[in-house]
């Protein structure tokens, strides 16, 4: 019996990277009876047969975290790339994609890329803003090659799922890390022919100093209606920290008297564009509850 990781999937064949080599695997019946479909990066236990170097599926362990779309099991960093300028950074959509890795329990890093259009104090207003929301962010530039070191640390010894936007550097970023990691584009086509969208399969590049990451950009559902009011302010930490000091403990920090969301805002211990951020999801669930 072999240990290994599974790290694409097609038509029924599995293919598992098992001590340096990649076994061309197929799932024991088992599985089908009981409705279990093996998933790129679940880690597996494979018996591979003498003659033909081929394999059998024999166990799944157990999955730390499932994603949906891409289905990749055992993710557990996201990498959020955006650029400092052309196009200009998106934070709703950032925000929007920190709630969704905080609901799948991911470890999360931000990048802000082509720092070299920008100037300093720019970049550091916006690092400012997640730094104090108690994220981990790295700065790069495929001009001065600045982060590329830091985002080889980050990446390390972990299944990573990319996001961003198209066109703030995500494809040269990995390349930079390692020549030969190839991001497929996250573009759907709209329509195909018979109006279907097409079917993506995820697979895990491997990175020569340890770790995976994977070949499609995550997160293409923003959907955030799983998130219950009351529990909107704990997906942004740092509205959370000053949640203690309201007045009501059902505050929304919207219009309601003494709110200590509202006052750290003033004083500039939230970042505005946080809140403001918080406050549009609240609308979008307000009125998805029509509360
Ligand atoms: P992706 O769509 O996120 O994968 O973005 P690409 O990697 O394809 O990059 C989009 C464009 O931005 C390309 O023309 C790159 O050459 C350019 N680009 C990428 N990184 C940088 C950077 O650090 N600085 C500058 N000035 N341009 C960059
Ligand atoms: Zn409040």
């Amino acid at each position: 019996m072999n240990e290994g990781i599974i790290i694409k999937g097609v038509g029924g064949f599995y293919y598992v990277k098992a001590e340096d080599k990649v076994i061309e695997c197929r799932a024991r019946g088992v599985f089908r009876k009981n409705k279990i479909t093996p998933l790129v990066g679940d880690r597996v236990q494979i018996r591979i047969s003498d003659e033909d170097n081929t394999g059998y599926i024999e166990k799944i362990f157990e999955r730390k975290s499932e994603l949906i779309r891409p289905p990749v099991a055992n993710v557990n960093h996201a990498l959020f790339v955006f650029a400092v300028k052309h196009p200009n950074p998106n934070l709703w959509l950032l925000d929007r994609f920190l709630l969704l890795a905080m609901k799948q329990n991911l470890d999360v890093t931000i990048c802000f890329n082509k720092i070299d259009l920008a100037t300093e104090d720019e970049v550091r207003e916006l690092s400012n803003i997640y730094i104090k929301a108690g994220y981990k962010v790295i700065t790069s530039s495929k001009i001065t090659r600045q982060g590329i070191n830091k985002l080889k640390e980050t990446l390390k010894d972990k299944i990573t799922v990319l996001a961003g936007p198209s066109g703030v550097g995500k494809s040269t970023l990995l390349n930079n890390i390692q020549p030969n990691l190839q991001l497929k584009t996250g573009e759907i086509s709209k329509k195909t022919k018979r109006g279907k969208h097409t079917t993506r399969y995820a697979e895990l590049l491997e990175l020569d100093f340890g770790g995976w990451v994977v070949d499609t950009p995550g997160f293409s559902s923003l959907d955030i209606d799983f998130v219950e009011i009351e529990d909107l302010d704990s997906y942004f930490k740092d509205i959370c920290r000053h949640s203690v000091n309201c007045k009501f403990n059902s505050c929304r920090h919207n219009k309601e008297p003494n709110c200590g969301v509202k006052e750290a805002v003033e004083k500039g211990e939230i970042s505005r564009s946080r809140y403001e951020n918080y406050l549009m999801f609240l609308e979008e669930l307000e009125k998805i509850r029509r509360y």
